[in-house]
């Protein structure tokens, strides 16, 4: 159930102050314009960070359920947690790459879970964990070809390479994948892109001479997905595309990219009330009224992921028309100005969404904000309801 606003459709639940809404259907969508686009590689989508926001095991579902065989996390924790929402190894392969000793090494292996090891360190854990469980282990060998993060340097991986050859020759693990990751793909033309491009191929030669056959390699993330087929080797890993969000906003927006925005995010004012000229707006007074006016009061805050740096400059839309927050973004709720528009207490007002019906979206927010609708997405909160449109069972 929902209620009509003044622009006739209406996305918030009945009774609830904010939710966040996740159109399933546009992220299948998503998926099947990535496939379209790359034509032969296999793809793994990227649900860290709960998926970046949009909820992890129902993202990683519908991406099973739209052909991915892949999924891929950032700690083990995500990757066991979507083992143990029932995402089976026969669905889809898991893999993790952010691990630190002491790490759930044994569950990992247990629960079918494919590591990546960027260093000696974490190849020791693991086969102390394999010894232990009897369980062999399906790792990928992360090559640092430039980004300068996790991953291997150069000078290091013949003997990273060397010492994963030899438990395989042990039976205690498997390479499945050779792997790196970008720096500036989202820079068309950025000098880095050429030599990690390079690198990858260098560090894939080495590994495959010292006689390693990985079932994967791969390298592309969204903005490499959408624009460098040359990185597409046997598996791209697109994370925001698959959202609906352009990684490369100055090259094209999502449309361009035959993506939409899976997310929208809506809350309903909670006070609408008159007041006169020269009245503070919020902690701080960083906004005044300039004249008799109406106040619009937003229940939705920094502890939700608003950003305060949104103060005075994050766009809404009303009834079909815009508005800026107005003073600063408190932890639970912001104001905006209506100026002389008549609104009502229960309205909603949708801070971003696809834009389809005119309003903001996550990039305005991003632009806004500055910074990257990657971060606008992935920081609303966990007190911020998710409502699933269009499931596909
Ligand atoms: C987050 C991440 C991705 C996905 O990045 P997007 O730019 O969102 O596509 C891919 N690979 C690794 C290693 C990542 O950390």
């Amino acid at each position: 159930m929902t209620t009509a606003n003044t622009t006739g459709t209406a996305l918030l639940t009945d009774g609830v102050r904010a939710e966040a809404t996740i159109d399933l259907a546009a992220l299948r969508g998503n998926l099947a314009a990535l496939r379209e686009r790359t034509r032969g590689p296999e793809l793994m989508a990227v649900v860290k960070a709960d998926a970046y926001g949009h909820g992890a095991v129902s993202c990683a579902r519908e991406a099973v359920a739209a052909g991915a065989r892949w999924l891929g996390t950032a700690t083990p924790e995500e990757a066991l947690g979507l083992r143990a929402a029932g995402i089976g190894a026969e669905q889809a392969r898991i893999l993790c790459w952010l691990w630190t000793p002491g790490g759930p090494w044994a569950q990992a292996l247990r629960a079918e879970i494919d590591i990546s090891v960027s260093g000696q360190w974490a190849m020791d854990e693991l086969l102390a964990a394999v010894r232990e469980t009897g369980v062999q282990g399906r790792v990928h060998l992360k090559a640092d070809t430039g980004l300068g993060r996790n991953g291997c340097q150069p000078r290091d991986w013949p003997a990273l390479v060397a010492a994963a050859r030899a438990a395989e020759a042990e039976g205690l693990i498997k390479v499945a994948g050779l792997w790196s990751h970008f720096a500036a793909a989202d820079e068309p033309g950025h000098p880095s892109i050429r030599l990690q491009l390079d690198g990858f191929a260098e560090a894939v030669a080495t590994a495959e001479r010292a006689g390693l056959r990985p079932e994967v390699r791969h390298l592309a993330n969204s903005p490499a997905t959408l624009l460098l087929p040359e990185s597409y080797y046997d598996l791209v890993r697109p994370g925001l595309a698959m959202y609906g969000l352009s990684p490369v906003p100055e090259v094209g927006g999502p449309a361009d990219f035959g993506l939409r925005p899976v997310m929208a995010l809506t809350a309903r004012l909670a006070l609408v009330k008159h007041v006169p000229g020269g009245h503070g707006v919020s902690y701080g007074h960083h906004y005044t009224t300039s004249g008799e006016t109406t106040l619009g009061l937003v229940p939705i805050g920094y502890a939700d992921g608003i950003p305060r740096h949104a103060s005075g400059t994050g766009p809404v839309q009303v009834g079909g028309k815009w508005y800026t927050v107005a003073g600063r973004v408190a932890m639970d709720q912001f104001v905006i100005d209506l100026g002389g528009e008549t609104a009502q207490v229960g309205d909603e007002v949708r801070l971003f969404g696809n834009g389809e019906h005119g309003e903001p979206t996550a990039e305005d927010w991003g632009r806004a904000c500055g910074t990257i609708s990657y971060e606008i997405v992935t920081r609303i909160g966990g007190r911020v309801p998710r409502r699933y449109l269009g499931a596909s069972s």
